[in-house]
């Protein structure tokens, strides 16, 4: 990762670190880590810089949003990620809940439908000095069948349910952590898989971008 001399936003981003994220209960040290070392600002439109670290989620050009960094904290929490684990992100949008899991040590996956997307967010890993990302053009629920299994796979748009291939490309003792629900509102849910069995858990009410795809909702 590119480290910034005399970054500007240094301040910012410890202010949204302490204020917004660690205050509401995030206590992973190396998810607050992450999100205190990548720079936000990169990955935000041109001229979004100065909102970059505000506490809600951001357009990112072709009627998709980087998620709030609260929401990118607690999902990334979720996950449980290990150094060496594979991740499949389903929703690459900007790049930078891609950047937070390299930052942790995962080999990531990025999946994302719209193509001039994928060229932002491998544009924006780019800039922000992280380029070993897999971005992938595809439809993320269907998965991505030659990274599998996968320790963790985490999906940043709403599904009507957890996609069948997502769970069948989990590893044993995998987590996926994604929204559920209606298109306008959806719940948090974890799931893990052990002993071939899966275990679910749901974190409350969140608001995502719909997932549009064969396991998804029509576009
Ligand atoms: N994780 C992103 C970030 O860090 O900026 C935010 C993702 S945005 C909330 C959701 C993304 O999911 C959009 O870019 C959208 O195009 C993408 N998406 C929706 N359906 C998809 C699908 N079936 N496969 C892959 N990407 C999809």
């Amino acid at each position: 990762m590119i480290v910034l001399a005399g970054d500007p936003y240094e301040k910012e981003r410890e202010a949204m670190v302490e204020n917004q994220i660690a205050a509401r209960g995030i206590c992973d040290r190396n998810v607050l880590d992450a999100m205190r070392k990548v720079p936000r600002h990169l990955f935000v439109p041109a001229g979004f810089e100065g909102a970059a670290y505000r506490d809600h989620p951001l357009p990112i050009g072709h009627g998709q949003t980087i998620s709030q960094p609260y929401i990118v904290a607690l999902m990334t929490e979720l996950l449980s990620v290990s150094p060496g684990d594979r991740v499949l992100e389903v929703g690459a949008g900007s790049g930078y809940q891609a950047a937070i899991l390299v930052t942790l040590g995962a080999e990531v996956f990025s999946i994302e439908r719209i193509p001039e997307v994928a060229r932002i967010a491998e544009e924006n890993l780019r800039r922000a000095g992280i380029p070993d990302v897999h971005v992938i053009v595809g439809d993320g629920t269907l998965g991505y069948p030659k990274g599998a299994p996968y320790q963790g796979i985490i999906v940043t748009a709403a599904a009507p349910a957890v996609p069948g291939p997502l769970v069948d490309q989990l590893a044993e003792g995998g987590r996926l952590v994604a929204p559920v629900g209606g298109r306008d509102v959806q719940e948090l849910v974890r799931l893990e898989k052990r002993g071939g069995e899966i275990t679910r858990t749901s974190y409350g009410g969140v608001v995502f971008v719909p997932l549009v795809g064969e396991h998804g909702w029509e576009g």
